[in-house]
């Protein structure tokens, strides 16, 4: 899909756009302003003259997402729930969440609709592959989420505003590999977002050629799907290990470019009887490179119909303590937005079908 679109255009290209539709092109910085603020309705733009609006509305995609719907959870997290505004196709649903925290604002952005991948514990997985979103849409779930917390505030001492982006949503984004490249850039660029590398964390399964491209292109913080450090019980876990195994994921690794005092982060979600035992550990210990990398144990978020459980709080500690004792970073990350269905491996629509 090659439209131009609100969401995605930058100023130059969309002064240069607009006067090659005999518009003025000074009001593109003021459509901009707009935009970057979360406003993509042409009719909230108070300084726009209605010519330009209708003529606009002619030439380019202005919303890209239509908000189905939205809930809020008791800590604070709130899910929305979009559907894609394509011509000529069925609907296709994806979803977006905010976390505040006392520090920082961050939106968990989906990057597909569904995926492929399969791995068997997540939620996600389970969807039918309804294909890759665009860089338009994937900037509109950030500036739906800002255009949200304007008209609806969160209370006192949680971060209201967007500071972080995590791309932990639905879909595996190198599997995506230009629209979401596209969408990191316009998350860092100047005259847009202007948000820091820093701020941006990718999450992926683990697809090796693309980290390295992703390393020279905009070296974002990096979050690895790693759930077991043992070869064979991966390529069942994160069946992608069959194609980039661990030793070729080690040395990718091992020469990602990290910003300052950061780490790669290694997902493992704690299933019961699977990854949690000793020879776990030991596999893990040995995996692992403590002077870059760092572990951020996961609760297993279950959903109806999985076939795995959880460990018990006490096995997750036990396992965090041990990586502690040699010297491993380890942390066991809070779910957040259990009660709705917002927690990470949980996104699935309940449209789907529709
Ligand atoms: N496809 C990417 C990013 C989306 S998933 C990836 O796999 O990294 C974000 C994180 O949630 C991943 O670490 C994923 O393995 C984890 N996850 C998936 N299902 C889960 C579940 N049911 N409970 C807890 N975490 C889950
Ligand atoms: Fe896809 Fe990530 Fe879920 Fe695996 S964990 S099925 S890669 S979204």
């Amino acid at each position: 899909m090659n439209i131009l679109s609100l969401a995605s255009i930058n100023l130059e290209q969309l002064q240069h756009s607009m006067k090659s539709w005999g518009l003025p092109a000074f009001r593109a910085k003021q459509i901009l302003d707009w935009r970057n603020k979360g406003i993509l309705d042409l009719s909230a733009m108070k300084n726009i003259p209605n010519s330009v609006k209708d003529a606009l509305l002619e030439h380019i995609q202005v919303q890209p997402l239509k908000l189905v719907s939205k809930q809020k959870s008791t800590d604070g997290t709130r899910k929305y729930l979009f559907a894609l505004q394509r011509d000529n196709q069925s609907l296709k649903h994806i979803e977006t969440v905010f976390i505040p925290e006392e520090s920082r604002g961050t939106v968990c952005i989906s990057s597909q609709a569904g995926c492929v991948l399969d791995c068997p514990f997540c939620h996600t997985g389970t969807q039918k592959f309804e294909g890759n979103l665009t860089a338009a849409e994937i900037m509109a779930q950030v500036l739906a989420v800002k255009y949200d917390l304007l008209q609806d505030p969160m209370k006192h001492d949680l971060h209201h505003k967007v500071t972080h982006i995590v791309y932990m949503g639905m879909g595996e984004p190198l599997a995506n590999e230009v629209e979401v490249f596209q969408s990191l850039e316009l998350l860092m660029a100047n005259d847009y977002l202007n948000l820091s590398r820093r701020r941006i964390t990718l999450s992926t399964s683990g697809l090796v050629p693309q980290i390295e491209r992703l390393g020279q292109d905009s070296p974002v913080n990096l979050a690895i799907s790693l759930h077991t450090a043992i070869n064979e019980k991966r390529n069942t876990l994160v069946p992608i290990n069959i194609k980039h195994d661990l030793s070729r994921l080690r040395q990718c690794l091992n020469t990602y470019p990290l910003a300052k005092s950061r780490h790669i982060t290694m997902e493992y979600v704690m299933l019961a009887g699977v990854n949690d035992r000793q020879e776990d550990l030991d596999a893990l210990v040995q995996f692992i490179n403590p002077e870059r990398e760092r572990i951020n144990l996961i609760r297993f978020n279950s959903y109806p119909g999985s076939d795995y459980q959880g460990s018990a709080t006490s096995v997750i500690n036990n396992f965090a303590k041990s990586l502690i004792s040699k010297g491993i970073r380890a942390t066991v990350r809070r779910s957040r937005g259990d009660d709705i269905m917002a927690a990470c491996g949980q996104l699935k629509t309940a449209k789907q079908g529709l």
